[in-house]
């Protein structure tokens, strides 16, 4: 049983909706609105140059390589710069990826079942990625979503659960984190004194290494009835 629960954290990627596809697709995006717009920025850098010089700018500004929008607004602005574009693009260009980034496809059992959990507990976002969840289809389960940018730090550091516990006022073993990573999730989340529910979509088997989760689930259906029975 777990008592004194009164909210529950989630991470967002591969837990409420698979992000391969939405990463795709909003790479895609901004591709296509690249060439039309700025077409010698894509002339001048193959494709696969622009991940290279998000790894090349988390080197330069290591102090910043936790904030995902930052390093992709960056190198958006050196590889425009290059190609003889303004600093605008760059903002103008991860709007576009922004966009497409939140239009996210949730797995078919996470509509329901955080509708039932918000009417329990406030719902609170903790994702690594640059999602937002308020501009999400799920924005209206949320009553707050908070990112490496504004915590600056990422998972699985204690600071951005941390800063999670100063703006609501919670206490650490008030939270459930609820995540598929079995480090920033489970790791980070018991490190900074939360529950933890493992979300084990795959059916793969538990990384040694760590300690296990409070509790594994296959979906958020689980989830539910785990909580409605009041924990493990
Ligand atoms: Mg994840």
């Amino acid at each position: 049983m777990w008592s004194g629960l009164r909210a529950v954290s989630f991470d967002l990627d591969d837990t409420l909706w698979a992000v391969g596809p939405v990463l795709l697709r909003a790479e895609s995006a901004l591709t296509g609105w690249l060439a039309e717009r700025y077409p010698r920025l894509v002339a001048l850098h193959e494709p696969e140059a622009a991940r290279e010089r998000r790894v090349a700018v988390t080197r330069e500004f290591p102090d910043r390589a936790h904030d995902l929008t930052f390093v992709r607004t960056e190198s958006l602005r050196q590889m425009a710069a290059e190609a003889g574009y303004g600093p605008g693009v760059a903002e103008e260009a991860f709007a576009v990826f922004h966009a497409a980034r939140n239009a996210v496809e949730p797995y078919h059992d996470v509509p329901e079942a955080l509708s039932r959990l918000a009417s329990r507990f406030p719902l609170f976002a903790l994702s690594n990625g640059n999602a937002d969840v308020r501009r999400t289809p799920l924005a209206a389960h949320f009553q707050l979503g908070i990112s490496p940018a504004e915590a600056g730090v990422a998972k699985p550091d204690p600071g951005i659960f941390e800063h999670l516990f100063r703006r609501t006022g919670l206490q650490p073993a008030e939270v459930l984190h609820v995540g598929d990573d079995p480090v920033t999730d489970v790791a980070g989340g018991r490190g900074a004194g939360c529950r933890t529910v493992w979300v084990n979509r795959r059916g793969v088997a538990w990384p040694a290494a760590h300690a296990r989760a409070d509790a594994e689930v296959s979906d958020l259906n689980q989830l539910v009835a785990l909580l409605a029975h009041g924990g493990p």
